[in-house]
């Protein structure tokens, strides 16, 4: 699924975000930044050890905020390390944690002159959060930094199974159908 907001292309797709040729790719990381699995695992590994240096010197990165290293052997320029929140039941402050760390990631797009991005659905594997209740924050989150600053030219969110992508796309369409009968 695909929708323009303010002339950038926001992406829902399937599949695994350590082959995306975007200028960036997003890494679901804890505030140590030390090598984890799930997500972080596949980008640690195919990103090879040279970004991995570099990321170890990074001094670790508090929740809802995003920190930049290079991209190493992956086709990405860059791996932006996005710290979301660990969920509890909801009310710890986890909505506005994980919108942080979408928007401090990109943030450093623009700062960094990078056009295009990948995120993986941060905070939805270990860390628990509810797949619908992520998607909500998250794709509002990017509808409304791209409604404002028109880029970066494209956001890719990448779903690693079918159902999760179904749960964005229909979490997607209910945004624009509420935003366009507004
Ligand atoms: P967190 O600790 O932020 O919850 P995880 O890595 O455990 O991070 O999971 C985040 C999401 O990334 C989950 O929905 C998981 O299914 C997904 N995921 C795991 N591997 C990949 C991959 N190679 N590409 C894209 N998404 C992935």
């Amino acid at each position: 699924m695909q929708v323009v907001v303010n002339g950038a292309r926001l992406e829902l797709v399937q599949g695994d975000i350590t082959r995306e040729t975007t200028d960036a790719i997003v890494n679901a990381a804890n505030e140590a930044l030390a090598p984890g699995g799930g997500v972080d695992g596949a980008i640690t590994r195919a990103a090879g050890p040279a970004a991995l240096e570099v990321r170890r010197k990074l001094g670790g990165c508090p929740t809802g905020e995003a920190k930049l290293g290079p991209g190493g052997n992956l086709a990405a320029r860059a791996i932006i390390y996005a710290v979301g929140p660990v969920y509890h039941d909801g009310r710890h402050g986890e909505a506005d944690l994980l919108a942080s760390a979408y928007r401090r990631s990109l943030e450093l797009c623009l700062a960094h002159g990078l056009d295009s991005v990948a995120f993986p659905a941060i905070s939805t594997g270990v860390y628990g959060y509810p797949m619908a209740d992520a998607a909500r924050v998250a794709l509002a989150t990017l509808r409304a930094f791209l409604a404002q600053h028109g880029q970066p030219r494209r956001v890719r969110v990448v779903l690693f199974n079918a159902e999760a992508l179904a749960v964005w796309s229909s979490v997607l369409s209910q945004l624009e159908s509420t935003s366009t009968h507004e």
